[in-house]
């Protein structure tokens, strides 16, 4: 079935034209003025709308399981979510059992990722520098298309490496030409911190950001560009929330290293405020990094202004606030009592086209190209998935977004499709909304109205990371 997108004006990260798009088979066949449409061609009129190419989200974690907690969003609810919010490619992050194999890992995520509903790739989580994991990873790249992984430097115990396990790694994911993502956060201080605030009794959920400072981010990150300088590795830090991590980047990208930066919407339009609602309501917002002081933001958007941050990313990781229908397992409720146990993470994947649209080009003046390159671009290239995804091209897969720029709308989460019963940003307006939204030329979304399928997202095959 062939597919003609009539008069939309065409945005990508550099582009901007009005023309028309024919689809076949899947793939972006011809782009021009005054198409003509066959017998059998579907035709959709993209008058006074923008087409973007389908966003990519390379930072979630679905149908995702600690010893204590479960996401609430499987792959079938957490990619329709995202098809909804215009993005149309996911890379999620895998994460082993402890004790079991990375390949063993990722044959349980592709049980896992059957039912998505949008196209996934996988990230591979290391939890420490073993032989056998190093030939995993070697694995992992050549035959399995698993070009990244990420190394944690919190959560001791359980994710986290020491510095000569990182090291190792790094150098390890470097020769084999992957890219190194790392959460960076000195966990054993913050370790030494909540143990220090149970002590005195301090159990409330704005513990979690107190006991979280913005420094021992910024430390680590300048433990991991040291490390990385030294192992020769490109070196991509998810979810940074800090001036400081950020000052640490632009002096790495300074010097010429092959540093990069995520952020995601909620540590560029919320702050630690968040965490003084009443009674155990601060507990939604409890996520790692956590939001930071109102001084952060601004630093973020200059960050994104002057290319030291490349991606914006939304470390969806979705618990809902009460028991709800889904159980405790799935809740923030788990938490209630100490601050330590509430389920780090927070849904995401279905605002960040319309967050970031807003933020970014409505109010900070950034260039809808820039828009574009932040949400599906820059990450496609950077996790090897470029030209095939992350741009409107002859050849490139048909993932569009068609895009209303005059439309004023708010936020709900009982709109939402997430399994998540809350929203970080409940009740926020936002001007710019997706229309409808196609997967490899296939309209699965239309307006209010769900058209995919579960099982019908397609896996990704990752290529070596690419230059932003
Ligand atoms: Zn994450």
């Amino acid at each position: 079935m062939a597919t003609l997108i009539r008069n939309g004006r065409i945005v990508t990260a550099v582009d901007d034209y009005v023309a028309d798009i024919l689809v076949d088979d899947g793939r972006v066949c011809s782009i021009g003025r005054g198409l003509e449409a066959g017998a059998d061609v579907e035709v959709h009129d993209a008058g006074g709308l923008l087409v973007l190419p389908g966003g990519v989200d390379v930072h979630t974690h679905l149908d995702s399981a600690t010893p204590t907690a479960s996401t609430v969003d499987d792959f079938a609810s957490g990619t329709c979510a995202a098809a909804f919010g215009g993005t149309t490619t996911v890379v999620d992050y895998c994460t082993p059992q402890a004790g079991a194999g990375l390949l063993a890992g990722l044959e349980d995520w592709h049980r896992r990722r059957a039912s998505a509903c949008v196209d996934v790739g996988a990230h591979m989580i290391v939890r420490d520098a073993e032989a056998a994991t190093l030939a995993d990873m070697r694995t992992l790249v050549e035959h399995e298309g698993v070009s990244s992984f990420k190394f944690f430097m919190a959560y001791p115990g359980a994710l986290m490496l020491d510095d000569a396990a990182l090291f190792t790694a790094l150098r390890a994911a470097a020769a084999l030409g992957a890219l190194s993502c790392v959460h960076a956060e000195n966990g054993l201080v913050i370790r030494a911190l909540v143990q220090a605030a149970l002590a005195q009794g301090l159990t409330a959920p704005r513990q979690h950001a107190l006991t979280r400072p913005a420094v021992l981010e910024g430390e680590a990150a300048q433990r991991a560009v040291g490390l990385a300088e030294l192992a020769e590795a490109p070196l991509y830090i998810v979810h940074l929330s800090t001036a400081q991590a950020l000052a640490v980047v632009a002096q790495a990208r300074g010097r010429g290293l092959a540093v990069y930066a995520e952020t995601c919407p909620q540590y560029l339009l919320l702050d630690a405020q968040e965490y003084e609602r009443p009674g155990f309501e601060g507990a939604k917002f409890v996520m790692s990094p956590p939001l930071r002081d109102a001084s952060h933001p601004p630093e973020l958007w200059r960050g994104l202004k002057g290319g030291d941050i490349q991606v914006v990313a939304t470390d969806h990781c979705a618990f809902t606030f009460g028991v709800g229908p889904h159980g405790l397992r799935h809740s923030k409720q788990l938490g209630q009592g100490s601050f330590d146990r509430i389920p780090n993470g927070a849904p995401g994947i279905e605002t960040r086209l319309e967050l970031v649209y807003d933020a970014a080009v409505l109010q900070q003046g950034l260039s809808i190209q820039r828009f574009v390159e932040l949400t599906a671009t820059a990450p496609a290239k950077l996790f090897g998935l470029f030209p095939r995804k992350g741009t409107i091209a002859v050849g490139s897969d048909a993932d569009l977004v068609l895009f209303d720029p005059a439309e004023r709308w708010t936020v709900r989460a009982a709109e939402h499709h997430s399994r998540a019963d809350y929203s970080l940003f409940e009740g926020r307006e936002l001007g710019g909304r997706v229309k409808k939204v196609f997967l490899r030329g296939q309209c699965i979304v239309d307006g209010p109205t769900w058209l995919g399928r579960e099982g019908m997202g397609q896996y990704l095959r990752r290529g070596a990371s690419g230059q932003v």
